[in-house]
């Protein structure tokens, strides 16, 4: 097993798999941006290195630094985490030739699982069904606008090395692509330094159901079933919940088989996302697949009983599985809600700041995953995540009643954040039925908002 882990990441998930390293009485090695000096995740970790100023780009993005980091601490691994460097092909490669094992699947499946277009393909050839739309990406606007043609508008114009909801446009009609094909296009360039682009058809109200997988050197794929993520606002999910309303056990078992196809064929090892859209006929469509832990994996967490960050530092020692699937439970409910430093009413504006008063929930069946303290700062550079609030209950309705009072115990003050309208959603009778789809969000927002407003008054 490793002795010292070097945490290339910052914030909850920093703090998370510092938590999981303590248990398993690993060192850890924490670092840090000058905006960050006071961060919970340089706190709590066993020792921790500044690699440079504030901006993502020269400390959590910097290779070189968080590489020079770890060797001279003398870590045998690096735990990438989710968002900055976790989805850097370089990063896997440059640890196997530093002596150090990446926390994560090899470079060389990161960089086809990272471009989405080359992904779609891989998963077809693998009876995995992906969205109807173009056999890899697209050259020009005019092959673009072939295929949105074939497959019948609305399309989506997608950026291949997408993440995040960005790099993405929906399109209703010929008339428009142009138009949004280019601003595609240069949102993709700005986000990912790569324009290329490909088509998917839209699919009308689907949900976005994803699978949890982990897969070991030795050849075990294994599911934990779903997530459903339905909840979404721009793109981005907001609230998570398993299982979903979404599926019966005939449609989980084949969606699971679909997934573990999905990592196999991939040659996948540690844990990943299998991403799915899932229609009104109960027809799904892989999207992506996430080589990566999730930010919402604790939902899984809560209904399996699995530390996935605990299989991911297993895995990557080559340990085999500590499961097999038939012995992978699914016990009760579990949902979670997202609570970022944005103001909803001000289209998710993000306005952090200092927290100059903090009170977080606790009892039975709640974990919070944050690295907020009272006083800490939420610097403007990184992601507006502020804390996680997950519940885990016997049943949904009790679930979703656990996370209301836990939502009522929410007390940060400093900047606005997500967590009211989390709340209001829990009692929207659509939300209360499980009767949602990816549009949920952004159809009510305006009613739940103004909920909100009389509230107050
Ligand atoms: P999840 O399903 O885990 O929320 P997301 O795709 O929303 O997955 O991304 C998780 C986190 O990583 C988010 O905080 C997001 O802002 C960040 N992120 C996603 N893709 C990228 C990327 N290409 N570069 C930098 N950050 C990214
Ligand atoms: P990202 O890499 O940014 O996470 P995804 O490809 O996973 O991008 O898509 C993000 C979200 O956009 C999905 O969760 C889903 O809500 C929506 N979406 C993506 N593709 C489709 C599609 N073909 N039809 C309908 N909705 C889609
Ligand atoms: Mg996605």
């Amino acid at each position: 097993m490793f002795h010292r882990i070097l945490i290339a990441n910052r914030g909850e998930i920093a703090v998370r798999i510092i938590r999981t390293c303590r248990e398993m009485e690993i060192e850890t090695v924490a670092v840090y941006s000058t905006a960050d000096a006071e961060a919970l995740h340089v706190k709590l970790a066993t020792r921790a290195v500044c690699i440079g100023p504030a901006r993502a780009a020269d400390s959590y993005l910097n290779l070189p630094a968080i590489l020079t980091a770890a060797v001279e601490t003398g870590c045998d691994a690096i735990h990438p985490g989710y968002g900055f460097l976790s989805e850097n092909a370089e990063l896997a490669d440059l640890c196997a030739e530093c002596g150090l094992k990446f926390i994560g699947p090899g470079g060389d499946v990161i960089r086809t699982m990272g471009n989405k277009a080359a992904a779609r393909m891989l998963m077809r050839e693998n009876r995995v069904p992906v969205v109807p739309g173009s056999d890899g990406p697209v050259r020009s606007l005019e092959q673009a606008a072939a295929v949105a043609g074939a497959v019948g508008y609305p399309v989506l114009v997608k950026a291949s090395s997408g993440g995040g909801g960005r790099g993405m446009r929906r399109v209703d009609a010929p008339e428009e692509l142009p138009g949004l094909y280019a601003a595609a296009q240069a949102e993709a360039v700005a986000c990912f330094g790569d324009g290329e682009l490909y088509v998917e058809k839209l699919i009308l109200h689907p949900r976005h159901i994803e699978f949890q997988v982990l897969a070991d050197s030795h050849g075990n794929v294994v599911h934990l079933g779903e997530r459903d993520c339905s909840i979404q606002r721009k793109n981005q999910k907001l609230v998570e919940e398993s299982p979903s309303r979404g599926l019966d056990a005939d449609l989980r078992q084949a969606m699971g088989a679909a997934a573990v196809r999905a990592a196999q064929c991939a040659r996948y090892q540690s844990a990943g996302t299998v991403e799915f859209v899932l229609d009104g006929s109960g027809a799904f469509y892989f999207i992506e697949m996430n080589t990566r832990i999730q930010v919402e994996h604790p939902v899984t967490e809560m209904i399996t009983g699995v530390d996935l960050v605990r299989e991911q530092i297993r895995i990557a020692a080559g340990l085999p599985l500590g499961m097999t699937q038939s012995e992978v439970r699914q016990n009760g409910h579990a949902l979670e809600c997202r609570i970022n430093a944005e103001d909803p009413g001000a289209g998710f504006r993000p306005g952090p700041g200092t927290t100059r008063f903090l009170h977080l929930p606790g009892g039975p069946g709640v974990r919070v995953d944050t690295a907020l303290y009272c006083g800490c700062v939420m610097p403007p550079q990184y992601d507006s995540l502020a804390a996680k609030v997950v519940v885990h209950a016997h049943t949904r309705l009790e679930a979703i009643r656990r996370m209301r009072r836990a939502l009522e115990e929410v007390v940060i003050e400093g900047y606005p954040t997500t967590a009211d309208l989390c709340h209001l959603i829990l009692y929207h009778p659509d939300f209360v039925k499980g009767k949602y789809d990816t549009s949920f969000l952004e159809r009510h927002l305006e009613a739940l908002l103004q909920w909100e407003g009389e509230g107050e008054r």
